[in-house]
């Protein structure tokens, strides 16, 4: 026997035959590739599968018994002669039945008898109100078709018979049948985790999880095998983010001692609130990773209205304080101005260093954006370069080659899930030779297992309550289907609150400036609200009396900031916009939300819409506006949009009825996954262990050159096209 490698080609194990599909349907290469790709299910020996559950238009691989079998006759047109069609009818335990059909193999009827079970597959349609497989593949499983091929009478001794993802051109028993012939060579493998790993957590080798996987004898060996490579899935991408973090710290940064009676101690001693202990705490920290000398890298996430801006800004003076400069970078130009803006004002003359009225000693705050007049950007610029401004705060354009800074100290990115890795990476090329402190802050909370895995080179604090005398938001479904009038109720709500001098939102899913570019394709469906078309309709009917103005991201950026500066003075009473204010803006006196087509929303980005009112003296209202039907679930979801409070909750909720993939922000591509078994969200005890191991590993051994499987395993998943996402945060 010549021993294999998991990077053996399978075209040397099994053969240029048997291995070209593999490769060209599955893009299966080697042993590794073909040993992971893990059965989809097992179908048990005796259990036949439910017909009546078969999804029409899949690939299915059903075991079934034969019952009828009919030879029928039928005219080629074609070819002008009289040929054969043989009709099989299997069903399954509940005698549901299914009716497979083969042209022109009239031998068939000598395989195919009635009483033999088999598996059969193929793509479910439908002939004559039954479902059809047509010209399936099969495979008996009966004794008296196996005959002397000892590979089938080792997988006819089978109980579990393993099921895999599979193509019409490549079935499951074909991908089993290799599968079995590359176990029966395989001796043992070199196991990324260790002996002394696998003993601490009672983990079987990965050689004995491979033959348990594809051949189990019963469900112990398929959990004892799914435990396994679950905890290697979860120790392998550790491995990696644990390395991550190990490299920056070897990084260097400049350290930024806080200066006693320094600008943000002054600012403090101005604040016309005490600062909540979650934000003193996380203060603590920040203020004491800066005078470090590697980069702080910190995940800063926090409720809608948590106030994560104030600590922020505390983090930032103390970079001023100590001379460095800061950049708050945003995700939208509205977004930026509106920091800018509220940085000021919380700074007051502490802002204006150098001018008229200003604070001895005080700094600059400068706002950068793309849409800004040449002569403001002017002034930004060179304010940057001098150092004269020690906060600098902008869109991407603070990104640009052009933009260069005095002394840039840290680095605060806003909402952090709308910035990609380049940008980061771009803006922390600025600061020379030293590395930047790297705050990031995100309102959308992230379970912490997903900020482990998604974000583990981030470490992570929270701000865990909102601060004193927040008001509470009740939100409530509108559901425009079962009760139409509560849309004019909708309406009036809006029209008594701003009688009594407060603002409202509506926000629909679509701007509607461009009917034919944003058609909806899921034709025959009334068209989403447009916030064109609903602003002119209100205005014309039901708001006539109160002024009402449009945003949305496609207006000129002089546009939008005008409506949002008259939005938060007070002079504009409804703002009718798409999502464009979704984060961070900030208007208390805001009190009403209402959001047109809810059910087009995830249930994390509703949390954020309904967190723009109630920050101010008075209650806020929510009103998530439906045509969905009660108990279906796009409602439920809604429901419970409305229920809880609990920001964490719902993000929770939104990524369960997501796929994983998605959370992971991995390829589409079909590709094989990296994560396969292990799920951010249901798996947190075993990515918390392996994350001690991973990081207890690295320290003893950063380079892995004790652990060669564990380093090829690491290397196998930074190369994969999946290890982008690793970049990610
Ligand atoms: P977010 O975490 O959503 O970014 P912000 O930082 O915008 O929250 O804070 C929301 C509002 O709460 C702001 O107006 C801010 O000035 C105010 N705020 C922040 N911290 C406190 C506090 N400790 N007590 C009272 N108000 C606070
Ligand atoms: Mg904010």
């Amino acid at each position: 026997m010549t021993t294999i490698a998991l990077d053996s080609r399978l075209d040397s194990v099994l053969g240029g035959r048997s291995a070209k599909p593999l490769a060209t349907h599955l893009d299966i290469r080697t042993v590794e590739d073909l040993l992971r790709h893990y059965p989809r299910r097992y179908a048990m020996r005796g259990e036949l599968t439910p017909i009546a559950e078969l999804q029409e238009d899949e690939p299915v691989t059903v075991m079934a018994k034969v019952v009828e079998v009919n030879t029928r006759d039928w005219f080629d047109k074609r070819q002008r002669r009289k040929r054969v069609r043989v009709e099989v009818i299997v069903a399954d335990d509940e005698g549901d039945r299914l009716l497979l059909t083969f042209f022109n193999q009239p031998r068939l009827t000598y395989v195919l008898k009635p009483g033999k079970v088999g598996l059969f597959a193929g793509k479910v349609g439908w002939f004559r109100r039954q479902r059809q497989l047509l010209h399936p593949d099969f495979d008996l499983l009966d004794e008296d078709d196996i005959g002397d091929d000892a590979d089938r009478m080792q997988r006819f001794n089978r109980r579990m018979i393993a099921v895999y993802a599979a193509t019409t051109k490549l079935v499951s028993w074909r991908i089993a049948r290799c599968v079995d012939h590359v176990l029966d060579q395989v001796d043992s493998l070199d196991d990324p985790v260790s002996d002394d790993l696998r003993d601490k957590h009672g983990l079987i080798t990965l050689s004995q999880a491979f033959e348990w996987i594809h051949r189990p004898r019963d469900q112990s060996d398929v959990e004892a095998a799914l435990q396994r490579l679950r905890f290697e899935e979860a120790y392998v991408l550790q491995t990696i983010l644990a390395r991550h973090r190990l490299a920056t710290e070897d990084l260097a940064a400049t350290p930024r001692e806080p200066v006693d009676g320094g600008l943000r101690d002054r600012f403090e001693g101005r604040l016309p609130f005490e600062l909540t202990a979650g934000q003193q705490d996380v203060g603590g920290v920040l203020s004491e990773e800066l005078a470090r000398s590697h980069p702080m890298h910190r995940l800063l996430q926090g409720d809608v209205g948590s106030g994560k801006t104030v600590v922020a800004l505390r983090a930032m003076l103390q970079v001023v304080d100590a001379g460095g400069q800061s950049a708050l970078l945003a995700p939208t130009e509205v977004l930026a101005a509106q920091h800018h803006r509220s940085i000021l004002a919380l700074l007051g003359d502490l802002a204006q260093g150098g001018m008229l009225g200003g604070a001895e000693d005080g700094t600059r705050v400068r706002l950068l954006t793309g849409s800004l007049g040449a002569a403001a950007r002017r002034e930004s610029l060179s304010d940057a370069a001098s150092g004269g401004a020690g906060i600098l705060v902008g869109t991407h354009a603070l990104l640009e080659e052009r933009v260069q800074f005095a002394d840039l100290g840290m680095v605060v990115v806003d909402e952090q899930h709308r910035f990609g890795v380049e940008q980061r990476a771009a803006l922390s090329g600025k600061a020379g030779e030293a590395r930047p402190h790297v705050l990031v802050m995100t309102a959308t909370p992230i379970p912490r297992t997903v900020a482990m895995t998604v974000f583990g080179d981030l470490e992570t604090s929270t701000l865990t309550e909102l601060p004193a005398g927040r008001q509470p938001i009740q939100t409530t479904v509108v559901p425009t289907r079962d009760r139409p009038a509560w849309l004019d109720r909708t309406w009036a709500r809006i029209v008594e609150e701003v009688r009594d001098g407060r603002q409202a939102y509506v926000v629909c899913p679509r701007i509607g400036d461009r009917p034919d570019a944003e058609a909806d394709p899921d034709s025959g469906r009334r068209p989403s609200y447009s916030a064109v078309e609903l602003s002119e309709e209100l205005r014309a009917g039901p708001l006539a009396d109160v002024r009402v103005e449009l945003l949305h991201g496609r207006m000129t950026p002089d546009a939008k900031d005008d409506v949002m500066t008259r939005f938060a003075a007070g002079d504009v009473d409804v703002l009718v916009s798409t999502t464009v204010i979704e984060v961070g803006v900030d208007v208390p006196n805001a009190t009403v939300m209402v959001v047109m087509d809810a059910e087009r929303f995830g249930l994390s980005q509703l949390h954020q819409l309904r967190g723009r009112v109630g920050r101010g003296d008075h209650p806020g209202l929510c009103l998530l506006v439906t045509d969905s039907e009660a108990g279906t679930p796009v409602r439920e979801r809604l429901d419970a949009v409305a229920k809880t409070s609990d920001g964490f909750a719902l993000s929770k909720l939104d990524l369960e009825t997501r796929h994983e993939g998605d959370v992971l922000g991995a390829s589409q591509s079909g590709r094989r996954s990296s994560l396969q078994l292990l799920s951010v969200l249901k798996h947190e005890k075993v990515i918390v262990a392996a994350r001690t191991d991973a990081e207890a590993t690295v320290r003893a051994d950063p380079e892995l050159s004790s652990q060669p499987a564990l380093a090829a395993a690491v290397r196998r998943l930074e190369e994969s096209d999946q290890a982008d996402y690793l970049e990610k945060a």
